[in-house]
């Protein structure tokens, strides 16, 4: 059977040989074994159901959250001599009607549809005319709370499986789950003993790094300037952000695209289109920009603030470097982006178990952009996958030639302090206990009589602050969840306080920016 997947994969496609992790889930889709597969964006994922929707008798059903996302693919398959169309919002009723009819008849290998369309029950009725041996659900996040995107029309998914006559195989697609995810979508989908692939997060091409403490807009301009014919991506994460640095850019002369949910559906089709085809080089974009959207060559993503989590923030810098060429990931962090992600997180519905969550979720953000770990091990760690070695010499990480400066003495001050001050605050009051502030929240809790006040006056607030977060991002600390997050000690520092371990941190010889940067405009 495998051997029929490989002559199509050759003939249709005209790839020679298969990607990690396609196989097995091609097998396992042939051997009516539901599936999850878990890859990461670029990874390959149409490929998996596409393949066994040509050997598989009948009409494979692919659901697609993306209008633009269906036609690319319906359009990909036809020009390889595959029949397969898509019903979506887009067509007119009388041409949905001429499809349905054409699906009814069996004409398609593939059909694709958006979640919306499974509530309608013409369409349910085809899968009593045609025999539906496959559902793909691609972005199957959507179907999480606990994920990034979710989407309540996805949940239109369940009760259309429960109606088909003979339940087809279930195989469900995403580039960002956690296990949280992953257990989800495999009970709502209701899959029986489904087989679940996680592969390949590792994207070697793409070397990655976080830059803390540099003027964001003047980094941006540089790069730009240094790699005026590449292409490539700045999110930032709201829209006025957005505009802002897109009028920036004009002003320097810098031909920049600008996606974002405030602008009308043509105005980012123009934008996206120009970006596609190489018209403008750079995209500034929300996160509204990007999913499934298939440009190979983007060269570079620039963050220019910290995304929400890690699967947002992989998700988005894996657009980068999808040819298999270098492609580099920075993310600009500054302190503010805790704060605007902190009131993103509660300005929105959710109730408090998902925003206890997301919180959750936001400090092991927090804690990427502070960490001495290897960043490619830190999210591979995040993902479930084992890193092959525990340092991959392309992230700033890795790279940062900084001296190891012995940090004890001042990690056991603030170790004390959050001790004196009973784990009861946040990161911000410990900082200025140790600063010796007078602000009147430090007074108005009489921790001005702490021992521990003032003890670190000779450093600023914000380093103190900084440095608070570096110790939790290497697990000294502990950051509970939470709108005012309290700072605690973990086992990590009481060995420190005893006099067991010394904190060591590697401090840069230059700032990154610095040495990137050349003159100027
Ligand atoms: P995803 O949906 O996982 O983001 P796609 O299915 O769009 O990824 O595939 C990404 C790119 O990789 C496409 O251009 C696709 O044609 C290519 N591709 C997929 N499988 C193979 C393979 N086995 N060999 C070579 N290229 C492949
Ligand atoms: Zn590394």
């Amino acid at each position: 059977m495998l051997q029929q997947a490989v002559q199509l994969l050759q003939k249709v496609y005209g790839y020679s040989n298969f990607r990690t992790g396609q196989e097995d889930i091609i097998w396992d889709i042939l051997h009516k074994r539901d599936t999850v597969g878990i890859m990461p964006t670029g990874g390959g994922k149409s490929i998996c159901y596409q393949i066994p929707a040509l050997m598989l008798p009948g009409t494979t059903i692919v659901i697609s959250p993306l209008i633009s996302l269906m036609k690319d693919q319906v359009d990909a398959l036809h020009s390889l001599g595959v029949s397969a169309t898509y019903i979506n919002s887009s067509l007119s009723q009388a041409e949905t009607e001429e499809r349905l009819r054409l699906a009814s008849n069996g004409e398609y290998k593939l059909l694709y549809v958006a979640p919306e369309r499974l509530d309608s029950p013409r369409f349910q009725s085809l899968t009593y005319r045609v025999e539906v041996p496959l559902i793909a659900i691609d972005e199957a996040h959507c179907l999480s709370q606990w994920g990034h995107d979710f989407r309540p029309s996805y949940l239109s998914i369940v009760p259309f499986l429960r109606q088909i006559p003979d339940r087809p195989v279930v195989a469900a697609f995403t580039a960002t789950a956690t296990e949280e995810v992953t257990r989800d979508i495999v009970k709502l989908l209701g899959m029986d003993r489904p087989e679940i692939h996680v592969t390949g997060f590792n994207r070697e091409n793409l070397s990655l790094s976080v830059l803390r403490g540099v003027n964001k807009t003047e980094y941006v301009l540089n790069h730009i300037h240094h790699h005026p014919d590449q292409a490539g991506i700045i999110y930032a994460s709201t829209r006025k952000e957005v505009d802002e640095l897109c009028r920036l850019l004009e002003r320097k002369g810098v031909a920049a695209g600008k996606y974002h949910a405030g602008m009308s559906d043509e105005e980012r089709k123009q934008s996206q289109e120009a970006f596609l085809y190489d018209e403008v080089k750079v995209m500034v974009a929300t996160n509204a920009f990007g999913m499934g959207i298939d440009k190979s060559n983007v060269r570079y993503v620039i963050h220019y603030n910290m995304p929400k989590n890690m699967e947002a923030y992989y998700q988005e810098a894996g657009r980068a470097g999808r040819d298999g060429e270098p492609g580099e990931c920075v993310l600009l962090f500054s302190a503010q982006d805790i704060q605007t992600q902190k009131f993103l997180i509660e300005q929105s519905v959710s109730d408090a178990e998902r925003k206890s969550n997301d919180y959750k979720k936001l400090q092991t953000m927090i804690d990427y952009c502070y960490t001495q770990q290897c960043l490619r091990s830190y999210i591979l760690d995040y993902f479930g996958e084992e890193a092959a070695s525990p340092s991959c010499d392309n992230c700033s990480s890795c790279k940062n030639e900084g001296e190891l400066v012995d940090i004890t003495v001042e990690a056991s001050k603030i170790f004390s302090c959050v001790w004196r001050m009973k784990e009861r605050f946040g990161a911000t009051l410990v900082a200025q206990v140790l600063k010796g502030s007078r602000n009147k929240r430090v007074t108005q809790f009489g921790l001005d009589r702490l021992p521990t006040y003032g003890i670190m006056n000779s450093m600023t607030e914000k380093e103190i602050s900084d440095l608070i977060h570096k110790l939790i991002a290497e697990r000294y600390l502990a950051m509970s969840e939470g709108q005012y997050p309290v700072v605690r000690l973990l086992p990590k520092a009481a060995e420190v306080l005893k006099g067991n371990e010394k904190v060591l941190h590697k401090v840069p010889k230059a700032p990154k920016a610095a040495a990137d940067a050349g003159p100027l405009f």
